[in-house]
């Protein structure tokens, strides 16, 4: 029997394309008497592919056209709406021709990789769309092209939930960038083809099977325990088990993102030992996220003492200070923080209008209805109601905060708020999370006050102050180096992270360490 961890994505890329962050997937395939079987750890989209990234100068949202998405009375989105959007505008056929897709993991390997499998049992990590973003498609493409094989795919509810929203999102963002293009008559041929269709959406969700912490789901010669993982709302790590290698059991623990110092909103936990993995001898591998690795994160408390001491700032010289924000956790952490700090009370000195725009919103939604109690039970008298509301926020001479995702700039409504609030040296345009450098959002930390640069489609003199913030939800390099200290396993695989930082993690613990590559085969047993 021989075991295998093949990376599709989020691993160093060979061609030197992809980013080192985005569209993960990494695939386990176990040859046993009675056949083969497979896990898959997520199956993620890239932020967009670069022929895309080349387009979004233009492409990019300029003004009020685009719409939030219209919900029906069960607060579900309005499917009807958007399936005769699509239709009129020519893209209901979704783009399944090629057998590779740029944004996505490496398929063509997946499916190569899954010749002979009968079984193959697919782990949503969490909801971040580098991790679920491909999945919909994924499931269509599967089914289609290799009709036997049983597939399960595992989540937990949470993590469904959210997913479901960010399949829409992503829908709703190639809609928005269509009915620009139509209406600046780029022509159609620059439409956005979305990865999947409503119908992929709801079959996949239909068939997911829910996974609470502590269970433990058997599959073929894989055993999988569920642990809860402090990163973002539902997220999973994964203890595994691969029984009858030879005369013996392999064990490994998949990290997925995760950081263990307490979030506020997320509570923390300690770094996994052997003991609480229940693990008596010793680990075979570790899959781990290296996304700081090598790097001192500022500590929570110091990085929301920052943000906290700059917003006073800003808010005393009359200026609006905007967070661009991925939609999902960071949207809520921030706004944690604010309330936190008095910043929506009334009666509070530092009281300031705070905003929410964008899809931050309905996954607000979603956290309050999962953390009752917390500080988000008011979080919808802090939602932008509609147009006439935006614009009256965007045009106001007052102070306020804004939360409004995407959190790299590529799009969304914190593009057009920077874009108008930019000339204004009393404002503050903040990134909050990983940039990807290639990003509108990663390209802001080389702009020079008072230079002229194009942004959100628009030329704009850049008179604001940038600032960045790292209330990361992923591990820094000391937690990394502990995690391999507590679990000693025979070999770390390294993914999800810049070479560099996975670099500082070799010269540390020697050869036993792989920085995976896309495409990398690694045999286990
Ligand atoms: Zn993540």
């Amino acid at each position: 029997m021989e075991v295998e961890l093949i990376s599709l994505g989020a691993s160093l890329d060979p061609a030197g394309i992809l980013p080192p962050i985005g569209g993960e997937g990494k695939l386990f395939v176990a040859e046993t008497e009675s056949g083969k079987h497979a896990v898959l750890f997520d199956f993620g989209a890239y932020q967009q592919d670069k022929r895309q990234r080349e387009k979004e100068s233009f492409s990019l949202l300029r003004t009020e056209e685009s719409q939030p998405l219209k919900l029906d009375d069960k607060g579900f989105p309005d499917l009807a709406a958007i399936v005769k959007e699509m239709g009129e505008m020519g893209i209901q056929d979704v783009d399944f021709d090629s057998a590779a897709h740029p944004q996505l993991p490496n398929y063509k390997l997946l499916r190569e990789s899954l010749r002979g499998v009968k079984e193959l049992t697919i782990v949503a990590t969490h909801a971040h769309a580098d991790h679920i973003g491909g999945l919909p498609w994924l499931y269509a493409r599967l089914k289609k092209d290799l009709q036997n094989l049983k597939i399960t795919v595992l989540m937990t509810a949470p993590t469904r939930e959210l997913s479901r929203w960010s399949f829409y999102d992503h829908l709703k963002i190639a809609k928005n960038k269509n009915r620009r293009i139509r209406e600046q008559k780029f022509g159609r041929r620059n439409f956005v083809k979305p990865l999947y269709g409503i119908s992929e959406i709801e079959a996949l969700l239909n068939d997911v099977k829910i996974v609470e912490y502590g269970d433990v789901v058997v599959t073929g010669p894989f055993e999988l325990k569920f642990f809860f993982n402090p990163h973002i709302l539902g997220a999973v790590s994964v203890r595994v088990k691969i029984s009858g290698v030879g005369d013996r059991t392999v064990t490994g623990f998949v990290t997925g993102d995760v950081r263990y110092k307490d979030q506020n909103l997320i509570p923390g936990t300690p770094i996994p030992t052997l003991a609480k993995l229940g693990i008596d001898h010793y680990l075979d591998f570790l899959l781990m996220e290296a996304t700081y690795a090598g790097k001192a994160l500022p500590p929570i408390a110091e990085e929301e003492k920052r943000l906290v001491a700059d917003i006073k700032e800003c808010i005393a010289r009359g200026g609006k200070f905007l967070l661009g924000s991925l939609a999902i956790d960071r949207a809520q952490t921030l706004f944690d923080i604010l309330v936190r700090h008095g910043f929506t009370d009334h009666r509070s000195k530092f009281y300031v209008p705070v905003w929410l725009d964008g899809a931050t919103q309905e996954i607000s939604s979603i956290y309050t209805s999962r953390l009752p109690g917390s500080t988000l039970a008011d979080v919808a008298k802090y939602f932008v109601r509609d147009r006439d509301h935006r614009w009256s926020v965007l045009s106001s001479d007052k102070p306020c905060v804004m939360i409004a995702s995407s959190g790299m700039f590529v799009g969304g409504w914190s593009v057009m708020y920077a874009s108008v609030w930019a000339t204004d040296p009393r404002n503050v345009i903040a990134t909050a999370s990983w940039q990807d450098p290639e990003s509108p959002g990663g390209r802001l930390s080389g702009i020079r006050r008072g230079s002229v640069v194009t942004f959100g489609g628009k030329r704009v003199r850049f008179n604001a102050e940038i600032k960045r913030y790292r209330p990361s939800s992923h591990m820094d390099g000391d937690e990394a180096l502990q995690t391999i200290r507590n679990l000693r396993p025979t070999r770390t695989f390294l993914a999800h992270g810049e070479e560099k930082g996975m670099d500082s993690v070799v010269a540390k613990f020697g050869s036993s360490v792989v920085k995976t590559k896309i495409g990398g085969r690694y045999v286990l047993a």
